[in-house]
């Protein structure tokens, strides 16, 4: 059985490319998969998480078992369910709960409820904010500046697209939300360690897991990978082997565990 390291904990995960419209029927995009957002989102409730899964895109993969999964398209849309999760409880709303019987004070996040004798019995007030936020997704740098409202027709020979540069949604929720564990993901062909450390600073990170994508054999649209982990105000860094993004998944959950337990020298 999994060490519950991550017992009572809401996270948040982004998974997967964004999709940036052009016009009704074209957009903008990328080749990111989303597996490892899965596949950390299984690890994550595995070690006894509360997981929400903002996917952008349109990932095909099979939602994993108790993880909340939101579909967003754009960035602007994932970057507002990420701050609602961060903040408020917006995985209640998805809940299949029966309203009739269940009232939700949304100021407390308290629960009444009924015992078996009828009782109203007040439970334990639990937050839905986000405690531990991972941003794995590919989110497109850029996105038009306006969505041309009609099927753009091809009568021109040569077309400019005006892009402006999309929000980064991981640095804007470590900003915003402080005490919330943020964890991000880098692919750098080079200098890996100048790079991961430089992201890990300006988007005030915990902690950056770092894959080198001039290494063929894995990342994206593969199902192995092979990681180098940064840690906030720590100069050693830790490697993890290549392996399947389910065995990298759950050694990056462990190593968020120890850095939340304190329990983490290097
Ligand atoms: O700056 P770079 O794109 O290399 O940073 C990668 C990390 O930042 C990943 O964790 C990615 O999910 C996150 N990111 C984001 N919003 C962006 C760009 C990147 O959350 N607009």
């Amino acid at each position: 059985i999994t060490p519950q390291v991550l017992a009572g904990k809401n996270v948040t995960i982004t998974a997967g490319p964004t999709i940036e419209a052009i016009d009704p029927v074209r957009y903008l995009s990328n080749h990111s998969t989303g597996k490892m957002g899965f596949a950390l989102a299984k690890a994550c409730r595995n070690a006894g998480a509360r997981v929400t899964l903002i996917v952008g895109g349109k990932v095909p993969i099979p939602t994993p078992l108790l993880v909340n999964r939101i579909d967003v398209l754009s960035a602007e849309e994932m970057l507002m369910t990420a701050r609602q999760c961060a903040s408020d409880d917006i995985c209640e709303c998805h809940d299949d709960h029966d309203h009739d019987h269940h009232h939700h004070d949304h100021d407390h996040h308290y629960h009444h409820d009924h015992d078996e004798f009828g009782n109203d019995i007040e439970v334990e007030p639990v937050s839905k904010a986000t405690d531990i936020f991972i941003a794995t997704a590919a989110v497109a740098d850029y996105r038009t500046r306006d969505v041309v409202p009609q099927k753009i027709k091809k009568t021109q020979d040569q077309m400019a697209l005006d892009l402006v540069k999309n929000p980064d949604i991981l640095a804007t929720i470590a900003k915003e939300f402080p005490e919330v564990f943020v964890v991000g993901f880098a692919a750098e062909t080079q200098d890996i360690e100048k790079y991961a450390r430089g992201k890990l600073d300006a988007k005030n990170l915990d902690m950056i897991a770092c894959n080198d994508v001039s290494r063929t054999d894995i990342g994206f649209g593969s199902d192995d990978n092979a990681m180098t982990v940064f840690f906030k105000g720590k100069d050693a860094a830790v490697s993890l082997e290549k392996a399947s993004k389910d065995i990298i998944a759950n050694q990056l959950v462990s190593l968020i565990g120890k850095q939340l337990a304190g329990k983490f020298t290097l």
